[in-house]
């Protein structure tokens, strides 16, 4: 099922013509539970990964306070998902005693020094072909982008964690089948379910930090008048500048939890935005972005999120922006939590 944001509730390039000049696509990836193949785009779905060619690994200093496995995890979503699917009775437990006795033991984790020393193995975390993305940066000769991280707290400002590989989906002979996986994982949150996707095209406007001051202080005065009047609890970080959810291009998510930073490759470039990864599709601000397709939720359970298919979540809740070299693409992701 396709999906579709509502139109923005006011047209904003024509209140401030200064903003008109600063539309830019991005392509919202509208994740949703699935089981997609190596030929699909997908969040944690399978790589089309050839077999003669390495697997990334972390090389980073690791320090978790509990350890879980994959399997440990997925079990756990297989388990949440089907009670909450059952009818229940009064004063019934959600979890039957042997699910419990599951859930228990993967609640306990296991003990952080059973970390390997070693390089650990990435995890896919999206993949990307261009014929599906529209807004997808791809240097020649290249149809595909594949996104890799580490599930481990360190993920941000990190050389290593995020792992991001262009190739061309033709010349790929012998699909790896069976890819190496760590065999600890620091955060459950890190890990992303399998979702299909359901890529479509909105217009963004930059986030308030990227205005100059003057624009924003007219943006924010104009903004109080509508609350006062027809446009009640409209605003310009919620409703009319940036997406909020996983996609790819477009502006910068807004800073939440710290104050703006200028970020910039290591070798002194600009960047531009490539994925967003984002804890919620939308949230109390963003409602408005809710796609019409996602609005009836009569008879659903309440796990997983609706409004978080991937079952990621980026620091308390923040979002975690990929930011690529405008010069290189060779050169590694810049990752900031904002
Ligand atoms: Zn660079």
């Amino acid at each position: 099922m396709t999906r579709t944001t509502p139109p923005r509730p006011w047209d904003v390039a024509s209140v401030f013509p200064a903003l008109a000049g600063m539309a830019r696509t991005a392509t919202r990836l509208h994740p949703s539970p699935g089981d997609p193949t190596v030929h699909e785009s997908s969040v944690g779905g399978p790589l089309l990964w050839p077999t003669d060619e390495a697997w990334p690994v972390c090389a980073d200093d690791h320090h978790p306070h509990r350890l879980t496995t994959l399997e440990d995890v997925r079990t756990l979503r297989r388990i949440l998902t089907q009670a909450w699917q059952r009818p229940r009775p009064p004063r019934t437990n959600l979890l039957t005693p042997d699910e419990q006795a599951v859930v228990d033991r993967i609640h306990a984790g296991h003990d952080p020094s059973l970390l390997p020393a070693e390089p650990l193995p990435l995890i896919a975390l999206a993949q990307l072909y261009a014929r599906d993305v529209p807004d997808l940066p791809c240097p020649d000769g290249t149809d595909m982008l594949q996104v890799l991280w580490c599930p481990f707290a360190e993920i941000e400002d990190s050389p290593s964690a995020v792992h991001l590989r262009w190739r061309q989906s033709g010349s790929v002979r012998d699909v790896l089948a069976d890819p190496p996986a760590p065999d600890f994982v620091g955060l459950d949150d890190y890990v992303p379910a399998p979702c299909v996707l359901h890529p479509e095209r909105v217009v963004e406007y930059p986030a308030a930090h990227e205005l100059d001051h003057a624009l924003t202080e007219r943006v924010y005065a104009w903004e109080k008048e509508q609350q006062q009047g027809e446009g009640q609890g409209l605003s310009y970080r919620g409703d009319l500048s940036v997406a909020p959810g996983w996609k790819v291009g477009g502006w910068s998510a807004p800073w939440t939890f710290c104050d703006p930073m200028e970020v910039r490759c290591d070798c002194g470039a600009p960047v531009e935005p490539l994925l967003t990864v984002d804890s919620s599709e939308w949230d109390g601000e963003s409602t408005g972005w809710r796609p019409v397709e996602d609005r009836d939720e009569t008879g659903r359970p309440p796990y997983p999120d609706w409004d978080c298919p991937t079952m990621v979540t980026v620091g308390r809740g923040y979002t975690l922006q990929v930011y690529r070299c405008t010069v290189s693409y060779g050169h590694p992701p810049v990752t900031t939590l904002q």
